[in-house]
């Protein structure tokens, strides 16, 4: 305990200092009590870190003004402010943003923003580094689990997004990162107790403030915790379907064959709190000759009865070596025709920032949905 103490107060080795920033509130007081604060005091503590870490994205301790300069000492002595290394940033000429990160040597994720034709966007972020999953049309599916990213690091992406698109404080008018998908790198469902912390300190409202039905997280069907997930974070819900029969979806998305679709589906419909306002978003990636004819599309509707329920058609995004091409713009157009006489609007998501991701994974596929009031108020404004 004191070796570790007098370590961390060495001037010349850093190292030995810890990141602050995007630590949940009990995490922020359990490290105050550490540092010998009053635990009396510590929750006190912990609400004044929130609001310089996390509504002001502050990144020198000695801002932190209404913190007594002993403490601010202390502070600055055994944690660093830094975010953790961005080792590529691109964006694209359509507003798309991509960085990697290095959460530390050898383990590297990717979070992406996505704008909207509107003044809204999305940031895409990992939650493993590598995915145990296999899907066989996923890029990250052919890359061993590195590791689980920890609470921390999860919300370190949406702090260097914030960074880069100069959005703090953390206002809730105007942002242009106004929600975020777990739909990166990583099956958020295998590591739950940091997705779920995670989304605590992002939905504060005090610090980051982004609401949970603005946070979306994607499981490939991790069935026994879909009721869970819900019930612990609040967050909207997608399911990554890609077929609509289990002989299919056990060859595409391999987990079906722990939880088939009957399985799927009921731990889908204990959801909580589900309705029209808050519908399952259902993606579907566009394999040529594998999952597109018009019969699966009538079978998609069929299935998807009772739940309320969004469907994002996604163009399949080839990559080096990967066995399916992504169907004919038709083959789309006619499968998107059937799901929308069902009644579900616009569903085919545009690819983006394809300029930029020329070299990467899986994100290189992220996409986002335009809707028809966006491309009704793109062609008005253009
Ligand atoms: N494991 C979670 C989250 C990560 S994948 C899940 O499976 O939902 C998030 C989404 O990325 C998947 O739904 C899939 O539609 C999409 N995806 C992965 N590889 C893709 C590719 N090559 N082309 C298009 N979409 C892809």
């Amino acid at each position: 305990m004191k070796t570790a103490l007098d370590l961390s107060r060495k001037p010349d080795l850093p190292a030995a200092r810890r990141p602050l920033a995007g630590l949940s509130m009990s995490a922020l007081q359990a490290e105050m009590v550490g540092l010998g604060v009053d635990p009396k005091k510590a929750p006190m503590r912990a609400r004044q870190l929130r609001r310089w870490l996390h509504h002001f994205g502050t990144r020198d301790f000695a801002g932190m003004t209404d913190i007594g300069k002993a403490l601010r000492t202390q502070l600055a002595e055994t944690y660093h402010l830094d975010r953790p290394d961005i080792t590529e940033h691109k964006v694209s000429a359509d507003g798309t943003q991509k960085w990697l990160i290095r959460f530390q040597p050898g383990v590297e994720g990717e979070s992406v923003f996505i704008p909207a034709v509107s003044k809204t966007g999305a940031l895409c972020v990992s939650s493993q580094v590598g995915c145990t999953l296999n899907c066989t049309f996923c890029h990250t599916g052919t890359q061993k689990l590195v590791r689980n990213l920890t609470a921390q690091e999860i919300v370190s992406q949406i702090l260097i997004a914030r960074d880069g698109l100069s959005e703090w404080p953390a206002t809730t008018e105007d942002r242009s990162l106004s929600n975020i998908v777990f739909m990166g790198m990583g099956e958020p469902l295998y590591n739950l107790d940091n997705v779920a912390e995670a989304i605590d300190t992002l939905s504060d409202g005090e610090g980051i403030s982004i609401s949970r039905r603005r946070i979306t997280v994607s499981t490939a069907g991790v069935a026994p915790k879909i009721p869970e997930l819900g019930a612990r974070t609040g967050a909207m819900l997608a399911i990554s379907l890609h077929a609509v029969r289990d002989d299919l979806r056990s060859e595409i998305v391999p987990i079906n064959r722990k939880y088939d679709l009957q399985t799927l589906f009921e731990a889908i419909r204990a959801y909580p709190d589900l309705s029209n306002a808050r519908r399952v978003t259902f993606e579907y990636v566009m394999l040529k000759g594998v999952n597109d004819s018009l019969a699966e599309a009538r079978d998609l509707v069929r299935l998807l009865r009772g739940v309320p329920a969004k469907i994002n058609l996604i163009p399949f995004n080839p990559w080096p070596g990967s066995p399916y091409a992504c169907s004919d713009w038709e083959t789309i157009e006619a499968f998107a025709e059937v799901v929308k006489r069902a009644g579900y609007a616009s569903p085919i998501r545009t690819p983006r920032g394809r300029d930029i991701f020329a070299a990467c994974g899986q994100l290189r596929s992220e996409s986002i949905r335009t809707s028809a009031a966006d491309r009704r108020r793109a062609s008005q404004t253009a």
